[in-house]
């Protein structure tokens, strides 16, 4: 298991897609069920029904394996059994003519998600020789026979919807591990982890099109007293308000981060100073206007804008940001101040 799964990290990938593996072992059986009775019907051939039954128990049985060893051994146990299976199949049905030689890299699929490369290796390999064995048994043992090019065609076709199934649930996996690599899980905003690419890539789309980028930087006021007051939950649930409200106070295109414990960042792409202000007076004004509960919050926001052709870096907007956030609480709180341009001094709206 610690050779399977060395680090935490491969353990969590490991259980993180376990489920949908899990999953799409089951769709996959259904989808090869059909060409595997119908090869075994047509060829009436004991062992072939054996070895297309071996194979299904083999590709459902994990639940039943893992009851007694690790789950994570139990996923490389049905591999090789799957492998087994089909390359006993592969020997009673033709060798290299057996039309279900291409089940062989269904195993190595599933294993991609979870497991690491050495993992991967492995398995290719067995599958490699498995294949080979079983070819070299056909030849001796004299199964190869004709097949009818519609069962050729069909096993060709499903072991296609088998291979989409399989990378559909790689995908999946992929786009989960994505988000929540890259999603505060409080509030659902993106976090600091996903602003620096977004913002480079805002960043030369601006250059490119020699329009404007804005950065809002969104502090909510006296928040520790809330905290203090209300306790932590509630002051969790005043985040995630404060989050809603301010999705919804900025424009399709624009993108929410929480880059602190009660700190927000909106980057707005091709918006001017005019622009950015108006959705930061927006923002301030609407969660003035709807307390959290009976919680009422307000927010204090600096704003900055820069040329998308000076191509002002992400810190340096930030420090920007920063300092017409700080004169926005120094002035009284829940307003917005304006720096523009950046290297000018601020001015309150
Ligand atoms: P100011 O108006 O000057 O911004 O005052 P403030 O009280 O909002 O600012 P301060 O930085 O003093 O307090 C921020 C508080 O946010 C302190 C911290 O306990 C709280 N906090 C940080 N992260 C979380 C969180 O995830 N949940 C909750 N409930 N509170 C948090
Ligand atoms: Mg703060
Ligand atoms: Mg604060």
């Amino acid at each position: 298991m610690l050779r399977l799964c060395p680090d935490d990290w491969d353990r969590e990938r490991f259980v993180a897609a376990h489920a949908g593996i899990n999953r799409s072992r089951r769709q996959v059986c259904l989808v090869l069920l059909v060409p595997g009775i119908l090869v075994a019907w047509l060829w009436s051939a004991p062992t072939v029904w054996a070895a297309v039954g071996l194979c299904l128990l083999v590709a459902v049985a994990n639940d039943l394996i893992a009851r007694y060893r690790s789950v994570v051994v139990a996923g490389v146990l049905i591999a090789g059994g799957f492998e087994l299976a089909v390359a006993a199949v592969v020997a009673a049905t033709g060798g290299i003519h057996s039309p279900i030689l291409g089940w062989l890299i269904l195993p190595v699929m599933m294993l991609a998600a979870r497991y690491r490369r050495a993992v991967l290796l492995a398995a290719m390999g067995c599958g490699a020789v498995a294949g080979t064995v079983a070819c070299l048994l056909a030849d001796v043992l004299g199964t190869a026979k004709p097949y009818p090019a519609a069962l050729l065609g069909l096993t060709t076709v499903t072991l296609g919807v088998a291979s989409g199934i399989v990378a559909m649930n790689l995908q999946s996996a992929d786009i989960a591990s994505r988000h929540d690599a890259t999603t505060d899980q409080l509030t659902g905003a993106l976090n600091r982890k996903a602003l620096t690419p977004l913002f480079e890539r805002m960043s030369k789309e601006a250059d490119a099109r020699d329009s404007h980028l804005s950065m809002l930087l969104c502090d909510l006021d006296h928040f520790k007293s809330i905290n203090d007051r209300y306790g932590h939950a509630a002051g969790d649930d005043v985040l995630c308000h404060a989050a809603t409200v301010i999705r919804q106070a900025i424009r399709a295109e624009d993108r929410l981060f929480r880059v602190g414990g009660e700190e927000f960042l909106v980057l707005l792409p091709h918006a001017d100073a005019t622009v950015a202000a108006g959705v930061g007076e927006r923002i301030r004004a609407t969660l003035a206007a709807s307390p959290a509960g009976d919680i009422a919050v307000t927010v204090s926001i600096g704003a900055v804008t820069t040329p998308g052709q000076r191509r002002s870096g992400e810190r340096e907007l930030q420090e920007i940001a920063d300092r017409a956030l700080y004169q926005a609480k120094s002035s009284g709180r829940n307003q917005v101040v304006t720096a523009e341009p950046p290297w000018a001094d601020a001015v309150t709206t």
